[in-house]
C-alpha cells in the first residue's frame, strides 16, 4: 500500500542540489591529520569550552565558571537523551512538556528516560504563527514545576520562533513558577546570528534560572555523517552544579568521544578557521532566506488568494502550513522532484528546495492550496 508522503528530513541542499561540505571543516580535518597539535585539539575539555562559548555566549562574562557546564555528546539527539537521563534523576519533577507540534523524536526520547510527557500550545494553525499568549497561559496554569522543552531557533517543524520580548516574558514566568527550561538548539546561527539565536539561553541564565541546553553541531558545521553535539547546564550556584558535574564525569567514562569533536574544537578556537566557518554558516542562512523569498514570490503568482506571508516570516529548514492539503494517495505529484518536500500534514522542506526544482515544488504547493 502507498504510504503517506514522508516528513521532510533536516537536510540542506546547496544551489546545485548537493549536500555541501564546509571548507572550514575540510581544512580543520586536514590540519588535524598532520601536526602534533592533534591531541590538544581532540581534547574533550577544549571542545566543551569552545562549544560552551557558543551556547552561553556572553552570559558567562564575569560569572563563576563553575556554574556553566558543558559535556560533549555524540549528536543533538544524544544530548537530548543525556539531558532526559539527568532530569529523570533530578527532583522535583518528572513531567516534561513539548510544544505542539514538535520535532518528532522528542516524545520518544523523554518517554524512554521514564518521564511523563505532556504538550503545550505553540503554533496557531489557523494564523500560521506561534501563539505566545496560549503558551504563557498554559505555563501559568500548570499545577507545579515542570520541564519545558523550547527550541532556540528555526523551530522544527514550524519555522516560527520566539522574539526576544517573548523569550523575556517566558523567562520571567519560568523563574516565577520554578519551571525548568530545556532548550533544544540544533540550528544556532541559521535563524539569525549566533548571538541572536542563543537569546533564550542568555535570558534564562541572566535571571538565574537552572537551564539545560541540548546543542547540535550537525547542521551548523554540515557534519551529517559524523555528527556531534553537547549538553550544557546553567546552574544558579556552584553547589547546585556539583551533582550535575558528577553525572557528566561519569558519562565521560561510559561514552566514546564523538569523532568530529577535534574538528569543531579546532574551528572554534582558531580565528582564521572560525571566520571562514562563520561566513559559510551565514551563506547557508542567506541562501535559505533567498529560497523562501523566491518561493513566496512564485506562490503569490500561482495562487494569489492564499496567504503565503508565513514563508518569509518563518525561519530555518522548515515551514508548516496545516491548511495545505496535498493529495495523500498520489504516488508522486507530477513534476515534484522529491516527494519529501511537501508532507501530507503540510510540512515544507524549505532547505531541500533548489533554484532548479523550485518551479515544480511551487506548482505542487500551489496545487495543495486549491479549494
Ligand atoms: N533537535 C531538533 C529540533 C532537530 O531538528 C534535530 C535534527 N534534525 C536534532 C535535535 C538532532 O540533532 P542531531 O542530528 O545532531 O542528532
Amino acid at each position: 500500500m502507498e504510504r503517506l508522503r514522508p516528513e521532510p528530513p533536516a537536510l540542506y541542499l546547496d544551489a546545485q542540489g548537493n549536500i555541501p561540505q564546509f571548507e572550514s571543516v575540510r581544512q580543520a580535518r586536514a590540519e588535524l591529520r598532520v601536526g602534533g597539535s592533534a591531541q590538544a585539539a581532540t581534547d574533550a575539555g577544549l571542545y566543551a569550552e569552545a562549544v560552551g562559548g557558543l551556547v552561553f555566549g556572553d552570559s558567562r562574562d564575569g560569572q563563576d565558571p563553575r556554574r556553566f557546564l558543558t559535556h560533549p555528546a555524540a549528536s543533538g539527539t544524544h544530548a537530548l537523551t543525556l539531558g532526559a537521563r539527568l532530569l529523570a534523576q533530578l527532583p522535583p519533577t518528572r513531567r516534561v512538556y513539548l510544544p505542539t507540534p514538535s520535532w518528532s523524536n522528542h516524545q520518544r526520547i523523554f518517554e524512554e528516560a521514564g518521564l511523563t510527557v505532556g504538550h503545550y500550545p505553540y503554533f496557531d494553525a489557523y494564523a500560521r504563527q506561534l501563539d505566545v499568549d496560549a503558551l504563557v497561559g498554559f505555563l501559568c496554569r500548570l499545577p507545579g514545576p515542570a520541564v519545558i522543552v523550547l527550541q532556540a531557533s528555526c523551530h522544527n517543524p514550524t519555522g516560527s520562533d520566539l522574539t526576544r520580548d517573548q523569550w523575556d516574558v517566558i523567562a520571567d514566568v519560568v523563574k516565577a513558577l520554578g519551571h525548568i527550561p530545556f532548550i533544544d538548539m540544533a540550528y544556532q546561527g541559521l535563524g539569525d546570528t549566533l548571538q541572536d539565536d542563543n537569546y533564550g539561553v542568555t535570558a534564562m541564565a541572566d535571571r538565574g534560572v537552572f537551564t539545560l541546553v541540548a546543542q547540535s553541531c550537525s547542521k551548523i558545521f554540515q557534519l551529517s555523517e559524523a555528527r556531534c553535539g553537547s549538553l550544557s547546564a546553567y546552574c544558579p550556584s556552584a553547589d547546585q552544579a556539583q551533582p550535575i558535574q558528577r553525572a557528566m564525569q561519569s558519562w565521560t567514562r561510559m561514552d566514546t568521544a564523538p569523532a568530529s569533536l577535534g574538528v569543531v574544537a579546532r574551528i572554534l578556537s582558531q580565528p582564521g578557521l572560525r571566520k571562514l566557518w562563520q561566513s559559510e554558516l551565514d551563506g547557508m542562512r542567506d541562501r535559505v532566506g533567498q529560497v523562501r523569498a523566491a518561493l513566496h514570490k512564485t506562490l503569490c503568482r500561482l495562487s494569489p488568494a492564499w496567504d503565503w506571508s508565513y514563508l518569509t516570516h518563518q525561519r530555518g529548514f522548515f515551514s508548516y502550513d496545516p491548511a495545505l492539503h496535498p493529495a495523500e494517495d498520489a504516488p508522486q505529484a507530477p513534476g515534484l522532484p522529491d516527494r519529501r518536500i511537501v508532507s501530507a500534514s503540510g510540512r515544507l522542506g524549505i532547505s531541500l528546495i533548489t533554484e532548479r526544482n523550485l518551479p515544480d515544488v511551487a506548482h505542487a504547493i500551489a496545487g495543495a492550496s486549491a479549494p
